[in-house]
Parts: structure tokens; sequence; C-alpha cells
């Protein structure tokens, strides 16, 4: 595995749509892999392909601190109720805002092994899966958000 660059939001790749993954291979594979090891790194709880610079419809979103899906070519079917909650972006660093999402959403992927699946996310894990997928689509947090606020720098030194 290996940490992965976080493209930042003036990266023109983060504003392309991606593309469906036709193939998983050990391509594929790797890159989960990575987007694992850069999201834990990165201390965030989210991560799109597009954000490492691979446009690909593939994206992980973690669940607490065990659970982390892993979704290639999600595709939102159900999305149900809407909420304001605090959004931030590993590739706008320093910004956060409060989003607009729908409460309730249901996802249909694919996974790693290549099996169709679906999640089913409410709250916290529901607002991540709808910001990761607008990544895949080139869209960032700052395009929806009411408001932006300055992050104070919160940095660990190690
Ligand atoms: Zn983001």
């Amino acid at each position: 595995m290996a940490i992965r660059r976080i493209l930042r939001d003036d990266h023109p790749v983060l504003r392309q749509k991606t593309a469906e993954v036709i193939k998983i291979n050990s391509g594929v594979t790797r890159l989960l892999d990575d987007m694992r090891e850069t999201m834990r790194d990165a201390d965030g709880v989210g991560l799109a392909a597009n954000q490492v610079g691979v446009s690909k419809r593939i994206l992980i979103a973690a669940d607490g601190e065990e659970t982390i899906y892993e979704l290639i070519n999600p595709c939102c079917e159900v999305s149900e109720g809407n909420e304001v909650g605090v959004e931030g972006c590993l590739s706008v660093p320093g910004k956060h805002g409060e989003v607009p999402r729908s409460t309730r959403i249901v996802v249909a992927a694919v996974n790693r092994e290549g099996r169709k699946i679906r999640l089913t996310a409410e709250g916290l894990l529901a607002r991540i899966l709808q910001h990761e997928m607008d990544h895949l689509d080139g869209i960032l947090f700052i395009d929806k958000a009411l408001n932006l606020h300055e992050t104070e720098e919160i940095k660990s030194e190690d």
C-alpha cells in the first residue's frame, strides 16, 4: 500500500466527470488499498479516486472506526429528506461550511470482488457518500455550501 498525493481544489482533474470502471483489475484493487491508506493518513472520512488523480468512479467512505465501504460505479437510487450539516474536504483544506444533503439514501454499486451491492445510509454516512459521489461528477462541497468558514489549523507534528 502507498499513500498517494491528494489533489487540491484548483486542480482540473477534480472538475472532470469520472469514467465508469469497466473491469476490476489489480490496478483497481491496488488503488482501493492506497485510497484507504491515504484517507487514514489524512484523517479523512471519505475519498474519491479523482482526489488522488485517478478519474474513475470509485470512492471509499468510513462508517465509524472499523468499517470502510468501497464503492465502484456508485449510483444513488433513493434519496429522501433534507438536512443541513457541516462539511470539509481533504481537497479544500482550511475551509468548512454548511451543506444541504438528503438524510437517507440508497446507493447501488459494485464491490472489489465485482459483486453488486446495495447500501442504505443515513446521517453522517449518507452525507459522506453524497459528498464523494459529487466528487465523481466534478462537484466540490464549496459549490453547494450555504456558507464557508476558515478552519483553524490544528496541525499535529509527527
Ligand atoms: Zn471532498
